[in-house]
């Protein structure tokens, strides 16, 4: 049920949920409210069913958009909704995230987060990756879709219009304060924000393999190394999930970490669909993919994305078989360890908020950077600029070895770098 009305475009994009509505009551809960703010800021025109035949417009839609109006938002749109303890969807990441606040096994409403966002682009000091500021909390639907909609109002009222590569939300908060909007917010929303709730995030990944849901039905989650959905070596991944939807006994969910689940399966047909599995090496392979290799992520870059500067999912790969041996030497193989690399700033494989991120700046070349934490709370910081393949491996080498030897009891690598200060957190 994904529509593909304004996925692009200065207006909301995708409103991000939990990849899986049925992986529990809470989860069906919290995506009825992923579909209902999508649906309330999706744009209202019709325009694309204008028909024009021979230069003349022979079939005309025209509504009133009262959120859009004749003028758009100053710049795209992204909304993030998680689910704790598990924060999947990078909440922060988004120009709204809510996090949905769960006592007693009941959903009792949501914490506002406003203005996240990870883009920057090279040799522009005025442009940063930030992470949203929670504002408040909010208990019931009702003001949890005007407070959305009206924090898109603001954005649209003050947004810079004037450089686009300042026209996120993230900079209208930061010109005009925090504060500020949260004021003009309440002003428009008619009440005020309740007090932010306590809530954990311990987390940031798919479960992959098998689970059952509340429901009894099951789920599994198959590793896609960077969304890439093709047969290769003894790996039939594409020839697999034709087979699986061929049997129409299990639905596909993409998850936000680049990988499917197959969801859905009646506890008859779980067999059916592990034989499939199992015959085309997709349970070795899930299953077999080293921790490292399972928790990075790439984006497309090369050859798919015209703004890359340098490879993304092409290469991460090849680049993690390098890495592998050096994690293997200093006896990490069991360290959650999030690594992403990007073709370029823009930063759409979030790598500004992994433990190790990869930003292309030109071919072959990357900017490392390191410090973000192990649930995406924290921002990393570049660490050095422009290395080379074996550049990396070797700071690599040498920052695992000093991980292996002077780490505090279960401390996270991210955590590591930013308390030996090798980055500095500002
Ligand atoms: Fe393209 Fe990757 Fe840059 Fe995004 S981050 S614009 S996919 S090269």
């Amino acid at each position: 049920m994904l529509d593909s009305v304004a996925t692009c475009g200065d207006i909301n994009r995708n409103v991000l949920c939990a990849a899986h509505p049925k992986q529990s009551a809470i989860h069906e809960q919290v995506f009825s409210y992923a579909d209902k703010i999508s649906e309330l800021l999706k744009p209202k025109t019709r325009s694309y069913y204008e028909i024009w035949l021979d230069e003349q417009k022979i079939e005309e839609r025209s509504e009133e958009d009262p959120l859009y109006q004749d003028r758009y938002l100053p710049r795209k749109f992204k909304i993030g909704i998680a689910i704790p303890p598990n924060n999947d969807v990078d909440v922060f990441a988004n120009d709204i995230g809510l996090i949905a606040i769960i006592e007693n096994d009941e959903l009792t409403g949501f914490n506002i987060a406003i203005g996240g966002g990870l883009s920057t682009t090279h040799g522009n000091p005025d442009t940063y990756p930030r992470l949203a500021s929670i504002i408040g909390f909010v208990d019931n639907e009702e003001g949890l879709l005007k407070t959305v909609y009206e924090i898109l109002t603001i954005q649209r009222d003050f947004g810079n219009r004037s450089d686009r590569k300042l026209a996120r939300l993230k900079y209208t908060i930061d010109t005009n304060g925090l504060d500020w909007f949260k004021e003009e917010l309440e002003k428009r929303i008619g009440f005020k924000l309740g007090s932010p709730r306590e809530y954990h995030f311990s987390e940031r990944k798919d479960y992959y393999g098998w689970e059952q849901n509340h429901e009894g039905k099951w789920f599994y989650t198959v590793f896609v190394e960077n969304g890439r959905v093709l047969d290769e070596g003894t790996t039939f991944l594409k020839t697999a999930l034709l087979e699986v939807a061929k049997t129409g006994k299990a639905n596909f969910r993409f998850t936000c970490n680049q990988n499917v689940i197959l969801s859905d399966i009646e506890a008859k047909d779980k067999n059916d669909i592990a034989e499939i599995l199992q015959q085309y090496n997709i349970i070795s392979h899930t299953s077999g993919a080293s921790l490292i290799r399972r928790n990075a992520m790439a984006c497309v870059a090369f050859n798919t994305c015209p703004l890359a500067l340098a490879e993304g999912q092409r290469y991460l790969p090849a680049l993690i078989t390098k890495i592998e041996p050096i994690i293997s030497k200093y006896d990490l193989d069991d360290e959650d360890i999030i690594i992403r690399m990007t073709g370029c700033p823009n930063g759409c494989a979030r790598p500004y908020i992994a433990e190790i991120g990869f930003v292309g700046t030109a071919y072959g070349k990357y900017n490392m950077m390191l410090g973000g934490d192990r649930s995406g709370q924290r921002l990393n910081k570049i660490y050095k600029n422009d290395l080379n393949e074996s550049e990396i491996l070797n700071e690599l080498d040498m920052l695992l070895s000093s991980f292996k030897q002077t780490r505090e009891q279960d401390e996270h690598f991210g955590d590591f770098v930013t308390r030996k200060k090798i980055v500095q957190q500002v």
